[in-house]
């Protein structure tokens, strides 16, 4: 099976060097904003994709369980020390193109910052599709290469790539930055309508961040967020999308409360897998996937 390269951020101080000490806090606040604009006020079961150290999940309040997916285990890791191992908080270490999870599982997923790093981004959004049930709704950031940065540059003959054309643009390796009319068009393609768009980061200018209060900036930016709806400018913007097709194949199986009937063979797609307490097995292929310290580690199977 061949799979797109994937962006890992295993052993990363990410958290740290970006967030924390990167002078971020603009970015984090309005990304909180749209979170709360975009995100069901209650829910069963939310899966987040590309979770990291868990920067967001303390706002998925209305939420009784997350699923935290991250390819690095590290940043994984560092998401248990922030939130902590209890029932809650479900932490799986797997590859966005290849879910461990059985059809129709979840009834929200997030994806945010993370398909900035899809080079074959419409098969992500498909697995995205599959666990997600009747009426799942889908939260997605993406970055805008449609931007007026991007477009300035352009004009100017400082910048190759057009921001006009629907290709991605690959600017750094597995980096990406997406026409909001082809994400358009590929959750549309998946049976998504598209229930409201925002946009976010319109003062991301280092110098307005110098002189300007992060409040100010932050409130400004949360009453253009709302212009969304009638263009995409800035470098990021948020999508909220709702399945309203499913294909009779992916009925939605009863959900199952207990965390063992979530996951299915990423090898093989059989499940359910036998819990044998340092790993699960699949009785079809025979694979075995490593559970460690609380975390479900679907990356690679584990010798036999
Ligand atoms: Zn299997």
């Amino acid at each position: 099976m061949t799979n797109p390269p994937v962006c890992n951020y295993e052993g990363s101080d990410y958290q740290t060097s970006f967030w924390d000490k990167g002078g971020r806090e603009y970015e984090d606040r309005t990304e909180a904003i749209a979170l709360k604009r975009l995100l069901p006020k209650s829910g069963r079961l939310l899966l987040e994709l590309g979770a990291g150290a868990g920067r967001n999940t303390p706002r998925y309040l209305g939420f009784d369980r997350i699923v935290l997916l991250d390819y690095s285990r590290t940043q994984l890791e560092q998401a248990q020390q922030r939130l902590g191992k209890s029932d809650r908080y479900i932490y799986v270490a797997a590859d966005a193109y290849r879910l461990p999870f059985i059809a129709g599982l979840f009834d929200t997923a997030t994806m945010i910052r993370t398909l900035h790093h899809m080079a074959d981004a419409p098969k992500a959004l498909r697995q995205v599709k599959n666990v997600l049930g009747s009426g799942g709704v889908f939260i997605l950031e993406f970055a805008n290469k449609l931007n007026l940065k991007a477009i300035f540059r352009f004009l100017l003959g400082r910048q190759k790539w057009s921001p006009f054309t629907l290709e991605p643009v690959e600017f750094a390796r597995l980096n990406f930055d997406f026409h909001p009319k082809a994400v358009r068009n590929w959750l549309q393609d998946l049976g998504f309508a598209i229930e409201k768009t925002l946009t976010l980061s319109h003062f991301r200018v280092g110098f307005l961040k110098r002189i300007m209060p992060t409040s100010i900036l932050v409130f400004l930016d949360s009453l253009f967020q709302w212009t969304g709806a009638c263009w995409q400018l800035t470098p990021s913007v948020f999508v909220r999308a709702k399945i309203v097709r499913l294909d009779p194949s992916r009925i939605p199986h009863d959900r199952p409360d207990h965390v063992l009937f979530f996951f299915k063979c990423p090898n093989c797609g059989h499940s359910p897998l036998m819990d044998e307490k340092e790993y699960l097995e699949c009785p079809s292929c025979k694979k075995r996937w490593e559970v460690r310290d609380g975390i479900y580690d679907f990356r690679e199977p584990i010798k036999n």
